[in-house]
């Protein structure tokens, strides 16, 4: 079953099993520990125009696997990728860099540092939403960090030798990097060959199970996982501008993003001329037929996520909900999910409960500000969220109620957008982040040192311990937390009578 990339083949061309291949990274982590993070950057500056020179064949092996349209596969994976891996060279050597840290006066003479070192092998597993963005923003940041990687990608988007292509332009980095097909089992099998550290990326059922297996070995595990992302508009907003944000949000890839726009909540006195523009908005949508960059909506990558958001269609029709589709499937065989807005929608529909991941919007009326914090909040997740209001204060204040792991105000997922920011959820959306400062040092592990000069002086802290020295040590408590204008004079004369007691025997 398992199909192994020629990065984890042998010289003489035997492919490895997951134990082998996590031995090999180990090997080649400990030999690859001498190049400089100024080396690891020049290498990604090699992949970065490896992509840029690339980009025409690299999206049409994108849009085959996936079925999103070719503006998809170029803004959201090609120019998001280049865009993350840009900042990372730009900003690592200062991220990952050895850092001095202050040092109380209780503990003066010495000097503090944090070493940011790297795990070790890092598993990465991969969703077939976003194949090439998460595999390479990841691997990448892992890899500047001084990590080997090993990525397992989805079964439904492989696209096989893509990923290898893309590394072999930079030998260093393409020998820390491994690609290992299969399905679910393989990550399984790679997971119980022992990786220093987890971060996956997809659903939140698979999380959990993962979690559980990393749990008996062990394994530091960062989830990010799937969403339910709402879109609150307030009535004061630009209606023609939200309904452009609010229907790009909820549409582009299909729908099958983490952060789309799955649930739109209008506030009620805007509610019908919103939803009249919003479906005149719809009528526009070009899908995907033909696609030379032109086309807006692509099908559904797979087969079971298309039965998915038919179920859920089927469930809201079922229970009373009021449906607003354009276009036609075109072909049985197609995926193209026709782009739906939903009305009318009840708490007990799946469409309003799971994360639908299709092209697909529930459009529901809201009160009040209270009454909209209360009812994102509701939610088991907790990845993203959108915030509508020429009131930027009421936007603020709103972004830092809702339980999320971002916000974008008067825009659409664009947290995304920006490399320096960090990318997680709370609640059931998982836990850790990506990108950003955050994001890289989630590759590494704090190392804390602290230098101290040889001499002949013993600490006050240790033995022996006396009565003398106790009391010396309660009055250091009060002299240290005081507010006394007087306290370093203080501190001086109790820190020099205990340093004094410090280097006297027991009975001096
Ligand atoms: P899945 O959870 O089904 O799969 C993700 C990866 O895990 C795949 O490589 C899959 O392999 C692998 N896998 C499957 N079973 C196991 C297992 N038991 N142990 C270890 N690994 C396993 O997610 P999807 O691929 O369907 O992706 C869609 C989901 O990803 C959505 O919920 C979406 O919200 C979420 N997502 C979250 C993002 C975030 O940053 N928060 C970003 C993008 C997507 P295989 O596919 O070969 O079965």
């Amino acid at each position: 079953m398992f199909q192994y990339s020629s990065s984890t083949m042998t010289q003489d061309g035997t492919s490895l099993s997951p134990e082998q291949a996590l031995q090999h990274a180990r090997l080649t982590f400990q030999n690859n520990q001498v190049y400089s993070i100024k080396q690891r950057i020049t290498e990604v500056k090699r992949v970065i125009e490896y992509i840029r020179i690339n980009r025409e064949s690299i999206t049409d092996e994108l849009t085959q696997a996936t079925g999103k349209t070719r503006t998809d596969a170029l803004v959201s994976e090609i120019l998001g990728v280049l865009d993350n891996l840009h900042w990372n060279c730009a900003n690592a050597k200062r991220i990952l860099t050895e850092k001095k840290v202050h040092t109380p006066i209780t503990l003066l003479g010495k000097s503090s540092r944090i070493r940011h070192e790297p795990f070790g092998v890092i598993l990465l597993i991969v969703p077939w939403n976003y194949p090439l963005h998460i595999s390479l923003t990841f691997a990448i940041g892992a890899f500047l960090a001084g990590n080997c990687v090993i990525i397992k990608p989805s079964e439904h988007t492989p696209m096989p030798g893509l990923l290898e292509r893309i590394f072999a332009a930079a030998p260093l980095l393409a020998s820390c990097i491994q690609v290992i097909y299969g399905d679910g089992k393989t990550a399984q099998q790679l997971i119980d060959a022992k990786p220093d550290k987890i971060f996956f990326t997809g659903s939140t059922v698979t999380g959990k199970k993962i979690l559980r297996q990393a749990s008996e070995h062990l394994i530091p595990v960062d989830v990010e996982l799937g969403g339910k992302d709402p879109m609150i508009v307030f009535e004061d907003v630009n209606i023609q501008r939200t309904v452009a944000g609010a229907l790009w949000g909820a549409m582009t890839n299909a729908g099958q993003s983490c952060t789309s726009v799955e649930l739109l909540y209008l506030q009620r006195s805007i509610f019908n001329p919103f939803i009249t523009q919003f479906k005149q908005a719809m009528e526009e949508l070009v899908i995907n037929t033909g696609d030379q960059g032109n086309a807006d909506v692509g099908a559904i990558t797979t087969n079971f996520q298309a039965e998915i958001i038919q179920e859920h269609l089927e469930d809201a029709k079922r229970k009373g909900a009021n449906l607003f589709s354009v276009g036609q499937a075109i072909s049985a065989t197609s995926r193209l999910i026709p782009p739906t807005l939903i009305t009318d929608v009840s708490e007990d529909m799946l469409i309003v409960q799971e994360e639908t991941f299709g092209p697909v919007v529930c459009a529901i009326p809201f009160d009040s500000e209270d009454e909209i914090i209360r009812l994102v909040n509701q939610s088991p997740y907790g990845l993203s969220a959108s915030v509508w209001s020429k009131d930027l204060k009421r936007a603020q204040r709103v972004s830092h109620a809702l339980q999320t792991g971002a916000v974008s105000i008067n825009n659409v997922m664009l947290t995304e957008g920006n490399p320096a920011l960090p990318f997680g959820g709370v609640k059931e959306s998982g836990f850790g982040r990506g990108k950003g400062e955050e994001g890289l040092l989630a590759f590494t592990r704090s190392k804390a040192i602290i230098i101290d000069k040889q001499s002949s002086k013993k600490e006050p802290n240790w033995y022996p311990y006396t009565i003398k020295k106790y009391q010396l040590f309660s009055e250091l408590i009060d002299t240290l937390f005081s507010n006394d204008w007087l306290k370093y004079i203080k501190l001086a004369l109790v820190g020099g009578k205990l340093e004094k007691t410090s280097q006297q025997a027991r009975g001096d």
